[in-house]
Parts: C-alpha cells; sequence; structure tokens
C-alpha cells in the first residue's frame, strides 16, 4: 500500500501502526521519497478492513492525496513493525507546514507533575516545527535541525514507543535533552536569571526584546506602552504600518476585538496565524469579565482592525503568561529586508533596535514568517500565506506535463515549483527590492527544489524587464522561458484556486503590472482561460503623476484624477488641492508634460485618489495604505452608490472620471466622508456588474474570477460577489492562495502548465 501527500511528520507511520495492531495484521510501514509505504499480512477480512479504514481515521495535519494497494507475497512476519526510511529514489514527499501547540502539548506545559512542566520546546507527533526545521528529506531526525541533540532514555523510550504519543516525533526532545533557552545583551552576553521571567519583567519595563520563534527573530514590546511601541517603531524605521500583537488566550482576545465563530477557529487552529479582526469601539476598562488594558495607539495607527495571534508554540505560550498584558510580536528585521533567523546574524541586524535577545540553541533552517489571514464569512482570505501553510502543496486539477518554476514579481513575491498535480508555493518572500531579499528569493529556490525534487523545464515570470525576478529567471540556461502578463497571472491565480480551467471573466483590480502593451495596467476586465487572455475593458486610464512618488502620495493621483475629470475648471474649495497647493500645478504640469507620469488603469491607484479626495490620506509609508483605510471608514449601513460610465468597444473603458466627480458633488454637498467612501465602494460594484454583464452578453460567459490586490478589501470582495451572483454570474473568489501578489508565482506556474500542455498536443 502506498499513500501519497502530507504524509510525513504528521505521525502517519505510528497511526498505520496502531490501525494494523488492532486489527491483528503483521508487516511493517516506513517513509519512503513517495510518502508512506506499508505492508500488511493477515486475515483477509481483517485486511479489507484496513485499506477502508486507513484513509477515513488518518492523524489531524495529514492530508491524503492517494492511497493505491496492490497484491504482494506472503512474507510470514509475525509483527508489525516501523522500518527505516529509506532515502533512496525521486524524492516526492511534501513535507508537513509547522502546526501550532497541541492540546495535549498544552497540559503537560502547565503541569507541574510532568517532566516537561514549562519546558520552552515540547512537541509530539500531532503538533510543533516542521518545514523551519526540515534540511532534507525523507522527514528523519537526522535531516532535522534537531540531529546535534541525542535522544535521552527517557525520550528514546517514548520515540520508540508505538503507544505513545512521540513515536517516531522526530523534534521530541525533553529538559535533560532538548534545546535550551538564554537570555542574552546586545553584545550576545549572557543575562542572569530564568529567561522567561527575565524577558516579562524587561517588556513590562518598556524594553524591546528580540524573541527567537519558530520560523525567525520577533520583535516584541509591552502592546500597552505607547512610549515602547513608539521606540520601536523608530528603531525599526517603521513608520505606520500595522504591527501585530499577541495575547494570551481566546478571551483576551475577544477583549480586544469582534470575534465569531469562523474568526475564533482560524486563531486557535493548527495553522495560528495573524488574524485581522475588527476592534472593539474604544479600548480599556472591562469586557467579558477582564479588565481590558488599552492598546498603544502606536500599534495601528488609524486602523479599525488589530492583527491578532494567540501563542503558536511552548515558548510563545511561556512569554504570553509571563507578559500577562497583549504584547507586540513583529518581524525581526529592519524596515523592508527579510526576518533574521540565523543566531549571528540577528544579533548583528537587530542589536541597534533590541535591548536584549532571547535565544536558543535549536537552529531554524528556513525562514518563515507569520501568515495573515482575514475573514470573508466562512472562507478565509490569504493576505500572507507563510507559516503554518508553507510548503503544504496546492493540488492542480490536472498534472503539469513537465515540472515549472514561477519566479513571481515583485512585491509580496513568493515563488512556486510544480511537479506532478503539486503545485508548491513558498513561504512569504518580502519585497524583492533589495540584496538582502534577493538572497533569500535564490535561496528558497534552491531549497525547494532540494527538498521536492524538481529540476524545472519550464520557467515563468513577470513581463516587466526590470523586476529582479525577471532578471533571474531569463539568465536561466537551458529551460524554456513563460512570460505571463502580471493580470492574467492574477486571474489564474484564482481560476488554479478553484480549479478550473473554463474561460471566465476576469476581474484583475490591483496596484500596479506591467501591461502587454507596456503602459501599467491594474484595473483590468479580461477574457481569460489558463493559455491566453484578451484585454476587454479597463478602467479609464490617468497619467500616473510622477511615477513612484504617485504611489507614496496618493494626492498626486487625486490632483491627476480631478484633471481628468474637470479639465482646467476644477471646482474650487477642494481640501485636498488646499492641502498641496504648493506643489499641485507643478505636479499637473509634469504630468501634462508626460515627464516620469506613465498612464495607469490602476484601480488601486483610484482608491487611492479618492482616500486623499475625501481626506483619508494624502501620504502614506507602504503601498495599498490609503485604500485600506478608505474600507475602513466607509459606513457599512449606507446603501446609497454612484455609476460610472462603461463606453467604447472592446476594449471599453470603465469611467472612473464619473466616480470623481460624484464624490467631489458629494463632498460640495456636505456628505459625510464614511458615507461617500461606502458610496464609492458600492460604485465600484456597480461599475464591475456593469463590465461583466456586457462581456456575457457579447460573449456568453457567466463565470467571474475576481483577483488582484484590491480584492483584499473585505467590504469590496462581499458586496461584489453578492451582486454578481444576484445578477446570475457564478463567482470564484480566493481561497488557498493570496489575491494580492503573492499568489502571482502559483498564477504563472498555471499559465505556463497550461501552454505546455497545449504546445506538446499542437
Ligand atoms: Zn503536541
Ligand atoms: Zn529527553
Amino acid at each position: 500500500m502506498r499513500v501519497t501527500g502530507v504524509v510525513q511528520g504528521v505521525g502517519f507511520r505510528p497511526y498505520v501502526h496502531g490501525l494494523a495492531v488492532q486489527l491483528g495484521l503483521c508487516g511493517f510501514v516506513g517513509n519512503d521519497a513517495q510518502g508512506v509505504l506499508a505492508e500488511v499480512e493477515g486475515d483477509a477480512a481483517a485486511v479489507d478492513a484496513f485499506l477502508a479504514r486507513l484513509p477515513d481515521q488518518a492523524p489531524a495535519m495529514a492530508v491524503i492525496e492517494h492511497v493505491t494497494a496492490s497484491p504482494v507475497d506472503v512474507r510470514g512476519d509475525d509483527t508489525f513493525e516501523i522500518v527505516v526510511s529509506d532515502a533512496h529514489g525521486a524524492r516526492d514527499v511534501p513535507v508537513s507546514p509547522d502546526v501550532a501547540t497541541c492540546a495535549d502539548c498544552l497540559t503537560e506545559l502547565w503541569d507541574p507533575g510532568d517532566r516537561r512542566f514549562r519546558f520552552p520546546f515540547i512537541n509530539c507527533t500531532n503538533c510543533g516545527p516542521r518545514y523551519t526545521i526540515v534540511r532534507d528529506v525523507p522527514y528523519d531526525r537526522p535531516a532535522t535541525t534537531m540531529a546535534g541533540f541525542a535522544l535521552c532514555d527517557e525520550c528514546a523510550r517514548e520515540y520508540t514507543d508505538p503507544a505513545d504519543r512521540r513515536f517516531h516525533a522526530q523534534p521530541v526532545c525533553c529538559p535533560a535533552c532538548g534545546p535550551t533557552l538564554s537570555l542574552v545583551d546586545a553584545a550576545g552576553v549572557a543575562l542572569d536569571g530564568d529567561p522567561i521571567a527575565g524577558v516579562g519583567d524587561r517588556l513590562r519595563d518598556g524594553w524591546i526584546v528580540a524573541v527567537k520563534g519558530l520560523g525567525g527573530y520577533h520583535l516584541a514590546v509591552d502592546a500597552t506602552d505607547e512610549a515602547a511601541v513608539a521606540r520601536l517603531r523608530a528603531r525599526k524605521h517603521r513608520e505606520e504600518r500595522p504591527l501585530a500583537v499577541m495575547v494570551a488566550d481566546l478571551d483576551e482576545a475577544r477583549a480586544l476585538c469582534q470575534i465569531g465563530p469562523h474568526e475564533q477557529a482560524r486563531l486557535t487552529g493548527p495553522t495560528a496565524p495573524i488574524v485581522l479582526l475588527r476592534r472593539r469601539d474604544g479600548t480599556g476598562g472591562v469586557v467579558v469579565g477582564i479588565a481590558v488594558p488599552s492598546i498603544a495607539p502606536s500599534v495601528a495607527p488609524g486602523n479599525r482592525f488589530l492583527g491578532v495571534m494567540l501563542p503558536y508554540t511552548p515558548l510563545h505560550h511561556l512569554l504570553a503568561d509571563a507578559v500577562g498584558r497583549p504584547f507586540v510580536l513583529t518581524s525581526g528585521n529592519v524596515s523592508d529586508e527579510p526576518i533574521a533567523f540565523d543566531d549571528e546574524d540577528a544579533l548583528a541586524r537587530l542589536a541597534g533596535i533590541a535591548d536584549v535577545f532571547l535565544t536558543h540553541d535549536r537552529p531554524i533552517h528556513m525562514r518563515v514568517d507569520d501568515s495573515v489571514v482575514r475573514m470573508v464569512g466562512d472562507r478565509p482570505l490569504l493576505v500572507r500565506r507563510s507559516r503554518g501553510y508553507a510548503p503544504q502543496p496546492v493540488l492542480l486539477g490536472r498534472p503539469v506535463p513537465r515540472p515549472v518554476l514561477a519566479v513571481g514579481a515583485e512585491l509580496k513575491s513568493t515563488v512556486c515549483l510544480a511537479k506532478g498535480r503539486r503545485a508548491y508555493l513558498s513561504h512569504h518572500i518580502g519585497d524583492l527590492e533589495n540584496y538582502e531579499t534577493y538572497r533569500s528569493f535564490t535561496g528558497a529556490i534552491a531549497h525547494l527544489r532540494r527538498l521536492f525534487d524538481i529540476e524545472p523545464a519550464v520557467v515563468a515570470h513577470d513581463l516587466h524587464p526590470e523586476y529582479l525576478s525577471t532578471k533571474y529567471a531569463v539568465d536561466l540556461d537551458g529551460v524554456d522561458l513563460v512570460g505571463v502578463q502580471h493580470h492574467h497571472a492574477h486571474i489564474a491565480s484564482c481560476m488554479a484556486d478553484n480549479g478550473t480551467s473554463d474561460p471566465v471573466i476576469g476581474v484583475a483590480f490591483d496596484g500596479t503590472g506591467f501591461g502587454a502593451d507596456g503602459t501599467i495596467w491594474g484595473g483590468e476586465i479580461l477574457v481569460a482561460d489558463l493559455v491566453s487572455f484578451e484585454r476587454v475593458g479597463h478602467l479609464e486610464a490617468v497619467p500616473l503623476a510622477g511615477g513612484a512618488a504617485a504611489i507614496r502620495e496618493p494626492w498626486r493621483m487625486a490632483a491627476s484624477w480631478l484633471r481628468r475629470a474637470y479639465g482646467d475648471d476644477v471646482p474650487d474649495g477642494l481640501a485636498v488641492v488646499e492641502r498641496n497647493a504648493d506643489r499641485w500645478a507643478q505636479v499637473l504640469a509634469v504630468a501634462d508634460a508626460n515627464v516620469n507620469s506613465p498612464p495607469t488603469s490602476s484601480a488601486g491607484r483610484l482608491f487611492d485618489a479618492v482616500a486623499a479626495l475625501v481626506g483619508v490620506r494624502d501620504a502614506v509609508s507602504y503601498e495599498g495604505q490609503a485604500a485600506i483605510e478608505l474600507e475602513q471608514v466607509a459606513d457599512t449601513a449606507e446603501r446609497g452608490g454612484y455609476r460610472a460610465g462603461v463606453t467604447g468597444s472592446e476594449p471599453f473603458t470603465i469611467a472612473g472620471s464619473d466616480l470623481i466627480r460624484s464624490v467631489v458633488d458629494d463632498l460640495g454637498a456636505g456628505t459625510a466622508v464614511p458615507v461617500v467612501a461606502a458610496r464609492f465602494h458600492a460604485a465600484v460594484v456597480v461599475a464591475i456588474v456593469d463590465a461583466c454583464t456586457r462581456v456575457r452578453e457579447a460573449r456568453g460567459l457567466t463565470m467571474v474570477a475576481l483577483s488582484g490586490g484590491v480584492f483584499q478589501n473585505v467590504l469590496l470582495v462581499e458586496r461584489t460577489v453578492a451582486a454578481l451572483e444576484a445578477a446570475g454570474f457564478r463567482v470564484l473568489t480566493h481561497v488557498r492562495v493570496p489575491p494580492n501578489d503573492g499568489g502571482i508565482s502559483f498564477g504563472q506556474a498555471a499559465v505556463a502548465a497550461a501552454r505546455d500542455r497545449a504546445a506538446a498536443a499542437s
């Protein structure tokens, strides 16, 4: 019997062992390069029962793809054994993601009678580190960063006892034989006292502490201490991006934020991501029976949501207990560099930020950031797919003909390697704009190739010639290159996420992407399948006034759009014009002269323009900030809206300037900003429905795929899906892969595989 899927490192062999023994069967089970291989012999009815029950009662973390069974000669075994792994043969085994601490391990952590009482590295076959510690496959202790820790007698007994929860749990250890914590100062000198208690005290005193976690170093600070949080921001050069907060348990999270059943399931589940939750109105006071300290304003300035996570390793459980209040836990890096994970490197890079370091001697092999999730009803919307998810393969509808490497775009970079039906979407790599991140990008490709034994024959990349990912791809020898247009990749990613290859109406709304005509796209209506696309409509294009400066300063987009809507007759008295009067004329002159102001049909930039127009924000410190705040300010009870004209022959134009004029009129009439923001959202929904209806009439297509970073906007997604469905469309949204550029590599891989298949067939 062969079992494929995520079956190593998830307690599968002990499970098979237990089932076989229970049924009185003899034989063996082992890991090999394709998954799990088992032979059983015994009573025919018992063998049948074994085959029938095996898939149904598998361990929680196992993901079974296939079970195949064939008769073999009887060996005459009289026991059932777990055999040593076979490292030979082609490697084709998914590695499990890291799993949050299970309930059984937590019970032991807090049990004074248990030999692992307060041990920061408790784990078992159902939980603990996986992807972050795996150096190679098959997944066995010598191939992990636990190789240097020899099992003590007690741990060895558990490891070899089929009845034990730690039977063949590779990272198993205890205080006698496992890693140890230490608290060191910024010079690396060890500090006296209990490290956990020491960190708790220091955090409450306002210190900044670097904490070595599962996939890298975090920076921790008391989330209720405004001065401390402000100091962290200043040292980290991270001015406004919201910081995530860790709380001890669900009650503490509930005191800060509104948590429905689906959010609760996500927070407490095995992936334990950062969940973006709506904050309760006002903080502080007493909620659900416990006193709530107020979260410092600098944690998430101007944000009605808070990124919250629960402890997901025993170390974090101990830390939360010692701190006794919510604490910020953010990536250990300076501004946009990748998260530090190597001990020496962390000490060097974070010495100017952290006052002390809580570290340990279990090496991290792969850096992995925390994942970020929003819930849309009962469906997860992955903003960042990383810890707890990577490198779980996303199964494709059909096998790829030849192995594919897709290198992604630039921002929120991920890579994707595909072989057979499995697409291995990497952890979050970051914005590919500096050398450190580029090294992390090439390192991730090398590691995933090795782990899954993939020799890419086809390499997919973005069309943007200046992206580092594109340059990497075109420099490769001996592979077939496939350039994939950015928004086609978004739509393909949504299609493959939903397992369809049928033609769709693709609505790709994002910040910016390189268009097939060399201009900057971002508000695109495509007719697409996985092989090709047509651009059948788009948002009206306006100058990106000042290029990259227009992304940092949304008021420039307001200037550009007002010029388009009104020419030289912009109404007097607009606050955005007055606020930026000193540079207004100059920016327009530059745009008019077509200097560094390429035309863009970006929907994200239209959101930016409206955000500036209504006074939400003139400048941003990270991409998408203005649009995020515009969503948050919108009055969800408002039901009014505007309408944009959809005109011209294919590719038709969605008149964004109609919306700009409506917003200006509403502001002039004294309409409240939250109402205007809501009406603008409603108008974008109507424009999407109008555009899709037009395509349906012309082409007969009824399935719509929504993708691109703009669809991280939950208000927009919910209303768009409802309106399209009410109009008779079938709507695809993302479930397994992010809608933003973190999903681009997956879409590129789907397109490259489809083109490879089409070429082979012709
Ligand atoms: Zn456990
Ligand atoms: Zn031990």
